[in-house]
């Protein structure tokens, strides 16, 4: 089995609400040879597209944009959730409502750091309900530049938001797709695969 799968399963624990916790090797400590693996997945499935930027939000998106964005060999821009006393005005900004926090947040990417030529990969630890994805897009329409897709560790498929960005017209390649956290279990979603006769 592949070792982000293994990690989920062997360290995830479930929490109620459907959030699954992944403070062992994602959220608090990292592991590092995961966080390098993870790399060069987003890396690979996204060779083909000219990435020009790697876009992610503080702070658990951060590991794993790292290390996609050293392989791709292009920069890695977070946004920040609180606007630091160092930024200028000249931000591009926007809402997003957090589903493990339950507030909004107004975050912002200096507009130093984006461009109307990028062609960028958006990545995040997880996919929920789509808002802090979509509140990344927004930004990086906001600059002219192109999403080329998303990056995303660990979606939630019983969760709308791989759906919101399907339908905004996104591509979304997703490391472990979980189907349920039902009875403190995961399942991942089983890939279909075709079987010869
Ligand atoms: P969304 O914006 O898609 O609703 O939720 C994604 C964001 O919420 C991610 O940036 C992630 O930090 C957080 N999140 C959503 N679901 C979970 C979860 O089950 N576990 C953890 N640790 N974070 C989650």
């Amino acid at each position: 089995m592949d070792p982000l799968k293994t990690a989920i399963l062997e360290k995830g624990a479930v929490l109620s609400g459907g959030v699954l916790k992944v403070d062992h090797f994602l959220n608090h400590q990292i592991d590092t040879d995961l966080m390098i693996h993870i790399g060069k997945e987003f890396a690979a499935r996204y060779k083909e597209c000219n990435i020009t930027r790697v876009i992610t939000i503080e702070s658990s998106g951060i590991a794993p944009s790292l290390m996609a964005a050293n392989e791709l060999d292009v920069p890695l821009v977070f946004a920040r959730k609180k606007k630091s006393l160092t930024m200028t005005n000249d931000v591009y900004t926007s809402s997003v409502y957090s589903f493990t926090k339950q507030e909004t947040n107004t975050i912002t990417i200096s507009k130093s750091f984006l461009n109307a030529e990028d062609h960028v990969l958006i990545i995040d630890d997880f996919l929920a309900n789509g808002k802090a994805a979509l509140g990344l897009a927004h930004i990086v329409e906001q600059a002219g530049a192109k999403v080329a897709g998303f990056g995303i560790v660990i979606e939630k498929s019983f969760q709308e938001g791989r759906a919101k960005l399907e339908e905004a017209g996104y591509r979304v390649e997703s490391l472990a797709r979980i189907q349920s956290l039902q009875h403190e279990k995961v399942t991942f979603l089983e890939e279909t695969v075709l079987q010869n006769s």
